[in-house]
């Protein structure tokens, strides 16, 4: 299969090729017309598979069709009123990993994906001072990138934070996460998730393996039509 056989958006294909991404990889060719679809998907995938993109591609691309009726009120765009807005982030998607390298590399690859479009992504994560991602957040967030410690804090303070635009939620490394009792914050984000109005609400978890935990979350929270994809 090829990327420009997906159905993707124009500037995705044209930030795939900035990637120098030539072919899908395997995971990418399976998880790609799944989320296009608009199916939740459990994956399991090693690092190193291009497991980032097989999920950023086609989450980002469905944005960009949409990106300019969703962009939030933000400091510096038009629709941006500062006497009526808040100045809070409410991303379209998260992403929470395990670790700040992790992140970091996701964010980097997020925003080679996000070229020349109007999604913004953000990065937050624990062991660095929140003063300059907080700041980061309150410039506009399309997309969070998050380890979960520093989301269970920001999750905390409401006024930084808001999920009510949700459309993504996407869990990598699940396995890490589960076995090192972050389970209480990645249950909260998806009921959180799951009360938003919005139907249409997709999961996508990455795991190298399925722990009992991760079979229930995913049985708990996705649709019953949810993909498994080794
Ligand atoms: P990951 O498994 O997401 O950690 O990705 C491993 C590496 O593969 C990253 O450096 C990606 O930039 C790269 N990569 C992802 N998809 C492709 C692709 N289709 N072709 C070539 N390299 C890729």
């Amino acid at each position: 299969r090829e990327f420009a056989d997906a159905g993707l958006h124009p500037a995705m294909l044209e930030n795939i090729k900035s990637c120098l991404y030539v072919a899908p990889t395997p995971i990418q060719a399976y998880t790609i017309p799944a989320v296009l679809t608009g199916l939740d998907v459990v994956a399991c995938a090693q690092t190193g598979s291009g497991k980032t993109a097989a999920y950023l591609i086609p989450v980002l691309s469905k944005l960009m069709g949409k990106a300019r009726m969703l962009a939030a009120p933000r400091p510096g765009a038009s629709r941006y009123n500062p006497a009526t807005d808040r100045v809070r982030a409410e991303p379209l998607v998260v992403v929470v990993c395990p670790t700040r390298e992790l992140a970091c590399q996701i964010f980097d690859e997020c925003r080679r994906l996000c070229y020349r479009t109007m999604l913004r992504p953000c990065v937050i994560y624990g062991g660095a001072p929140s003063r300059a991602q907080r700041e980061q957040l309150e410039q506009g967030c399309d997309i969070l990138i998050a380890t979960p410690g520093r989301l269970a804090d920001f999750m905390s303070n409401m006024n930084l934070l808001s999920f009510n635009r949700l459309k993504f939620t996407i869990i990598d490394e699940a396995d890490e996460m589960l076995s090192t009792g972050w389970e209480d914050i990645i249950e909260k984000l998806f009921a959180g998730s799951d009360t938003n109005a919005d139907a249409d609400h997709t999961y996508l978890m990455f795991s190298a393996t399925f722990p009992k935990e991760a079979r229930r979350l995913a049985r708990e929270y996705m649709d019953t039509d949810y993909i498994r994809i080794k």
